[in-house]
């Protein structure tokens, strides 16, 4: 099934497109992510687009949206579908396509595009937009001023997508203050998600009873479990603990209350002498260190709950410093060395925080099994570094080197993650 969240600019198509896509655990497609640089340049300059730009963008929209409903139950997609034409272009898109409007009026569309910053489409644009829109009686109509979480629920009554069954209220995150949780929490939250974190100085992670009733308490919908032993507090076997014990409980503790479970993993469980890129059923062999923890622990999370959700994911692509993450490494590697040494033949797991926080999103929904989250298709540690500094006004003195040589990229072509390509466009030349 499709879903298209359409309306005029600032109606909230990307906003509620997004947030019933979490609901739902479907993917979401952008259909303005889809427009061409000449098409931005036009929209941005005040010009509308006419039937001539419309149309290769809208065969872009209609292959991307068959791909995804052949790979699952639904997909959403925010588009403005003004006009009966282009709606009957997307309905080709697969057997059954629904369209829901997010109606309101002027005022509202202009004063929301206008608090909008840099965004392509200009406030005059609104006027000509609500002239274009062409009613029709299959549309289902939402009074886009609603919240959205309201928004979101009619739009499930309406289309008959059972509020309760799959929907995702509170998600209890270990790990929250890290560099992933940061980041899954803000993408949860903007889909109207409630999260909850865990403390473990008042909830110790060694007391099975404290930690059900805790999770009991919380009663969230998924766990996901993102710690890791980062900051040692000085206790024996601390890692073992955080690292494998800790998730190896939780595991059980969500099967027991019923609570879907998604243990975020690492792609470290593979050694760096294994060759990659690894897929779903290349066997992890790492046998010493955090990537033997995690894949022990992995094995001990599906043991104890079949239902479970393990996510492996890359090195992440974030900007806080002191964090785990590469522009951190990029700093540090400078202030020790003046420079970035990048080998030109390593092929890094990696992807951007963002990406990696919206595909733990839809993983809460995924059927149980083992999912690999990496936006690198085909590039090297010294080209993404690269890349990298040339979007930061070449902040870093990227050198290439010749070690580490592994080919690390996983590839799972049931998680839909944006290629590093979309955030770094230099790659794509
Ligand atoms: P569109 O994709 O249709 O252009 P957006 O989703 O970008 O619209 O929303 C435009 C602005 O309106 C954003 O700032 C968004 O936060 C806000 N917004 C969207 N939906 C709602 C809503 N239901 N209530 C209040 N504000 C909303
Ligand atoms: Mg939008």
């Amino acid at each position: 099934m499709i879903i298209v969240v359409m309306g005029p600019s600032g109606c909230g198509k990307t906003t509620v497109g997004r947030a019933l896509a979490t609901a739902l655990a479907w993917p979401f497609v952008d259909a303005d992510d889809l427009h061409d640089a000449a098409a931005r340049a036009k929209m941005a300059a005040g010009v509308p687009l006419d039937d001539a730009d419309r149309a290769p963008w809208l065969g872009r929209v209609c292959q991307r949206l068959t791909e995804l409903a052949a790979a699952g139950p639904g997909v959403v997609l925010a588009c403005s579908a003004l006009r009966q034409r282009y709606r009957d272009t997307l309905r080709t898109a697969a057997r059954e396509v629904h369209f829901v409007l997010l109606d309101a009026d002027e005022a509202t569309l202009s004063r929301r595009v206008a608090a909008r910053r840099s965004h392509f489409m200009p406030a005059t644009l609104v006027a000509s937009q609500l002239a274009t829109l062409e009613r029709s009686p299959d549309l289902v109509s939402i009074d886009a001023t609603l919240p959205v979480d309201e928004i979101v629920a009619q739009v499930r009554t309406r289309l008959g997508l059972g509020a309760g069954r799959g929907a995702i209220a509170t998600v209890l995150v270990t790990g929250l203050r890290g560099t992933v949780g940061r980041a899954l929490q803000a993408r949860l939250s903007q889909d109207g998600v409630r999260v909850a974190g865990w403390d473990r100085s008042a909830v110790p992670i060694d007391r099975y009873d404290a930690m059900e009733r805790f999770v009991a308490q919380t009663a969230p919908d998924a766990i996901v479990h993102l710690a890791i032993a980062s900051s040692p507090t000085g206790r024996e076997n601390e890692a073992w603990l955080v690292n494998y014990e800790w998730p190896s409980e939780l595991a059980w503790i969500a099967r027991q209350l019923g609570i879907r479970f998604v243990h975020a993993s690492t792609a470290m469980v593979f050694s760096g002498s294994a060759t990659g890129p690894f897929t779903v059923d290349s066997v992890p062999d790492a046998t010493e260190g955090y990537g033997y923890e995690k894949r022990m622990a992995e094995q001990r999370v599906q043991y104890q709950n079949p239902h479970a959700t393990i996510a492996r994911l890359g090195w992440q692509i974030g900007e806080q410093p002191g964090s785990n993450n590469m522009i951190d490494f990029f700093d540090r590697e400078t202030r020790a060395h003046g420079k970035v040494g990048a080998s030109t033949r390593w092929w890094p797991a990696c992807s951007f925080l963002d990406d990696t926080a919206e595909a733990l999103g839809r993983l809460l929904g995924a059927a149980p099994g083992c999912y690999l989250l990496d936006s690198n298709a085909r590039w090297t540690f010294f080209e993404i570094a690269r890349a990298i500094s040339a979007c930061h006004d070449d902040r870093w003195k990227v050198v290439p080197t010749e070690k580490p040589a592994q080919d690390q990229r996983m590839i799972d072509p049931r998680v839909t993650m944006a290629s590093l390509a979309t955030r770094l466009p230099s790659l794509a030349r």
